[in-house]
Parts: C-alpha cells; sequence; structure tokens
C-alpha cells in the first residue's frame, strides 16, 4: 500500500535529534521527500538523513538558522529548486531558557522569541508565499508545547513564544484556511529528548514530574511524529485552528489534597 504522504515534500526544522528527527523518519516513512533542517549539528542530520535512506526514503540536508529570516527562505527554496515543491511545514526548532522572571535578559528574550515564534513566524510566510504563489494547498505543523496553555515558572520567555505560537496558529487557520492551508499545534508534555538531559539527571524532579502525569512516564518522540504524520496526511484534511496535547494527560491533571 502506498504511504499516506506519497508525492509529498516536507521541511522539517530542528530535524537532526529528539521530535524533530522523529517526525521526519515517521513523514519519510509515510512516502514524503524530506527536507532535514540543522543549525549547528550536521553530523546529528546527518544520522536523520541516514535512517531515512536506510527505511528506503529520500531526504536533502539544509544548513538553517530559523532565527535568520534569509536561512528561513532559503530553506523553503531549497525545497521547491531541489525537491519539486514543498507541501508541509514543521515548525519544530526551539530553545527555553530557565531564569527567574527578574533575572530575565534582553539576549534571553531575544534568544528563545526568536527562534520559538520570530523564527516560526517568517518561515511560515516564506513556506505560505511559494504555496500562493504555485496556487497550491499546504500544512503547517508547529510544535508547541503544553505551556502554549499551562503556566512553567521560571520559563516566562518559553511561555511568552509558546503562548504566541497558539494565537498564531489560531489566527492563520482562519486567514489560510480560504487558500488550503491547514495550521494546527502539536504541543508535548514531557517527552523523552535532549532538551529535558539536566531534568532526566534529576530524580528527585523527575519523580516529581512523573506523579503529575496521569500515565505515569515520559513520551517518546516517535508517539508526537505519529500524530505529525495524521496532521499531513488526508486523514487530518479536516483539522485546522486545533492543539494537540500529547502529554500523557498531564494538562488535565487533578490532585486531592
Ligand atoms: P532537542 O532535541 O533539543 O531538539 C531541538 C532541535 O532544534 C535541535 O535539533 C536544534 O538544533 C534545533 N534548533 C534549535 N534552535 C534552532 C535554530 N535557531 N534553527 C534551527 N534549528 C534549531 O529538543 P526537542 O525536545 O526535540 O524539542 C523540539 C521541539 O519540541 C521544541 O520546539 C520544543 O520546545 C518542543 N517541546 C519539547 C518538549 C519535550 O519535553 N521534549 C515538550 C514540549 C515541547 P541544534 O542542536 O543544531 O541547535
Amino acid at each position: 500500500m502506498p504511504g499516506r504522504l506519497e508525492g509529498k515534500v516536507a521541511v522539517v526544522t530542528g530535524s537532526g535529534s529528539g521530535i524533530g528527527q522523529a517526525i521526519a523518519e515517521r513523514l519519510a516513512a509515510e512516502g514524503a521527500n524530506l527536507v532535514i533542517d540543522y543549525r549547528n549539528h550536521v553530523e546529528q542530520a546527518q544520522g536523520t538523513q541516514q535512517k531515512i535512506a536506510a527505511a528506503g526514503g529520500k531526504s536533502i540536508l539544509v544548513q538553517a538558522d530559523v532565527s535568520v529570516i534569509a536561512d528561513g527562505q532559503n530553506l523553503i527554496e531549497q525545497a521547491w529548486q531541489q525537491l519539486g515543491s514543498c507541501d508541509i511545514l514543521v515548525n519544530n526548532a526551539g530553545v527555553e531558557k530557565a531564569a527567574d522572571f527578574i533575572d530575565v535578559t534582553e539576549a534571553d528574550y531575544d534568544t528563545v522569541l526568536d527562534v520559538n515564534l520570530k523564527g516560526a513566524f517568517f518561515l511560515t510566510q516564506a513556506f505560505v508565499r511559494k504555496l500562493v504563489a504555485a496556487k497550491k494547498p499546504g500544512r503547517i505543523i508547529n510544535i508547541s508545547s503544553v505551556h502554549e496553555d499551562m503556566v512553567f515558572p521560571h520559563f516566562s520567555t518559553y511561555c511568552a513564544s509558546k503562548g504566541g505560537i497558539r494565537m498564531l496558529m489560531r489566527d492563520l487557520a482562519v486567514e489560510l484556511g480560504p487558500l488550503g492551508i491547514t495550521v494546527n499545534n502539536i504541543a508535548p508534555g514531557a517527552i523523552n529528548t535532549p532538551i529535558n538531559t539536566s531534568l532526566l539527571e534529576n530524580k528527585p524532579k523527575l519523580d516529581a514530574l512523573l506523579a503529575n502525569i496521569p500515565l505515569g512516564r515520559l513520551g517518546k518522540p516517535e508517539e508526537v511524529a505519529g500524530v505529525a504524520a495524521f496532521l499531513a496526511s488526508e486523514d487530518g484534511a479536516y483539522v485546522t485552528g486545533s492543539t494537540y496535547f500529547i502529554d500523557g494527560g498531564l494538562i488535565r491533571n487533578y490532585h486531592e489534597q
């Protein structure tokens, strides 16, 4: 049976590791040709490419720091030039910085907001401009976070960025719907990836978190990737303007005292 994404081209930002890598592999397994984006670690991106090739998939590597607008434009341009289209954009690249609110510096703020919000904003703009010129439909999937909705004290920059992505998604779903472009968010809870290395090494903190997760474990990147594949495919054709929480029930948790 042909994959659900046969003939499609997908860009996944930050796809050298973690959730982005799992999404790139899954979309390729469903038949899409992949643009693997990386910022610093070409060897990690090559690892994603090797896994895709081993499974019979096709991909290209493009270096792009999404916080640099020209890099993002080139990323989309490379998809069209080298693979002939760009139908699916997954805004996955993200960073976080812990700091008490009173200590947040302008540099911290810019680092987080420039990647998580401004980068996704202008990359999406570049993606949509090309679709409009080609008169094609498309899919936009943002990897936000439970913290698009749920508080995270000492991570105010992260919350501001992910909350911004929530409203951007809702706004664009309405503005771009008439163009046949869907826009949705995936909001992971605690997923076992390198972004959580310090948490995974701190057993008391990890145990406290696990006690708040009804399913009692961290999520796997592959579990996020499955929902991304659904949203990118025809199965998700009528879904737009929604956030899918993949968090083991974390955001709905309630404890009796
Ligand atoms: P990760 O393993 O640290 O991956 C983040 C990726 O983003 C890295 O490959 C990194 O590449 C890339 N990246 C960072 N800044 C970039 C930039 N300016 N341009 C291009 N790529 C950039 O973390 P992850 O957990 O998979 O996170 C992926 C997304 O999921 C993020 O948006 C994160 O906020 C979100 N999320 C994760 C969790 C979780 O529990 N893991 C929960 C909620 C939301 P370099 O290494 O080259 O910098």
